[in-house]
């Protein structure tokens, strides 16, 4: 069936669904588990903040949230594995900035369309990045380890989770600014890829705020450099790649919850009323705001805003792609 019949048949499969969900005899949604497929490994930062949203979803939902790791191809199986879904409100999909955004660029034939084939729900918090090496390796700074990339040319390995993910677009955008070239070695989630990390099998990567945190805390990783707009307490001493090496330079990880198109727009409207509640809860934004996560204002948060957001960053990554010379495979 071609993606635009798909399209039609979950509309029209939606309409029903919604005509029996607004009907006065449909139970209130949701009446079962949800699922929310993550795309990437256990113990990665898409893993972590997916898991901690969901908690407190949950909670004002009245209903559990599982979430299912479905990893592989930068993200993109778990998304066509999404976009195929019954659209009934009881699956779905951590998107990211490049599952939502890059992966359209990326790969000649990608089996879905982030914005025909799903209906965004509400955007997560964002999650600045950290350029790490293993504890004890020689780079001091990121001028040190930019040198090293200058006088060796893709001698660096450098850590992600696949083409496409955010890691390997930060890490794109990082050695076509810097002008040097890194050997990507691919993993399934940057869980796996920091473990390597610690062990010295690759020299560096660029990891999310949350999940960098506690390594460095705990002395098995080195922060070099954020890749925020500006220095974070829970870095101390860290300096910022856009306040130093690479004026200008930024990136971050933007996460959304979308829908297969035809989800019920009930489902949509209890998904998106039970985050606006948490965000209003400090004790929640607080818990988010000590992992290094950015907590967005509601204004940037409904379905709405994350449509139009999306499509921004499908055009600043296609260009991003391009400038950098990257094929689509
Ligand atoms: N979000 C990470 C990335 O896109 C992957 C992960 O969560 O494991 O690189």
């Amino acid at each position: 069936m071609t993606s635009i019949a798909t399209a039609a048949w979950r509309w029209a499969a939606g309409m029903a669904a919604a005509a029996i969900l607004g009907s006065a005899s449909a139970a209130p949604y949701p009446e079962r588990a949800i699922t929310w497929i993550v795309p990437f490994a256990v113990g990665g930062p898409t893993d972590a903040i997916a898991r901690t949203v969901a908690q407190r979803v949950a909670t004002e939902l009245g209903q559990s949230i599982i979430v299912e790791n479905v990893p592989g191809a930068g993200g993109t199986l778990g998304a066509m594995r999404a976009a195929r879904a019954q659209a009934d409100g009881y699956t779905l999909f951590v998107g990211h900035i490049g599952t939502m955004a890059a992966a359209p660029y990326l790969f000649k034939s990608l089996k879905y369309d982030p914005l025909r084939d799903f209906t965004p729900v509400f955007r997560f918090p964002d999650t600045p990045m950290v350029l790490l090496v293993k504890q004890d390796a020689r780079y001091n700074s990121a001028a040190d380890l930019l040198a090293e990339a200058r006088k060796h040319p893709e001698k660096l390995t450098f850590g992600t989770a696949g083409v496409g993910s955010s890691s390997h677009l930060a890490a794109e955008h990082l050695a076509a600014t810097a002008q040097v070239k890194f050997t990507f070695v691919p993993y399934k989630g940057t869980g796996p890829a920091m473990t390597d990390l610690m062990g010295g099998q690759i020299d560096a990567m660029l990891d999310q705020t949350n999940v960098s945190l506690p390594q460095v805390q705990g002395g098995r990783l080195k922060a070099l450099a954020l890749t925020s707009q500006s220095e974070m307490s829970l870095f101390p001493g860290v300096p910022t790649l856009a306040g130093g090496e690479l004026p200008g330079f930024l990136a971050s990880t933007w996460y959304g919850i979308y829908a297969p198109t035809g989800t019920p727009q009930p489902a949509i409207d209890a998904l998106r009323d039970a985050y606006m509640k948490a965000l209003a809860d400090p004790s929640f934004t607080d818990g988010l705001r000590q992992n290094g996560i950015d907590v967005l204002p509601a204004a940037q948060t409904g379905p709405d805003a994350l449509r139009d957001f999306t499509a921004s960053e499908q055009q600043k990554w296609q260009r991003v792609i391009r400038d950098a010379g990257i094929a689509p495979q």
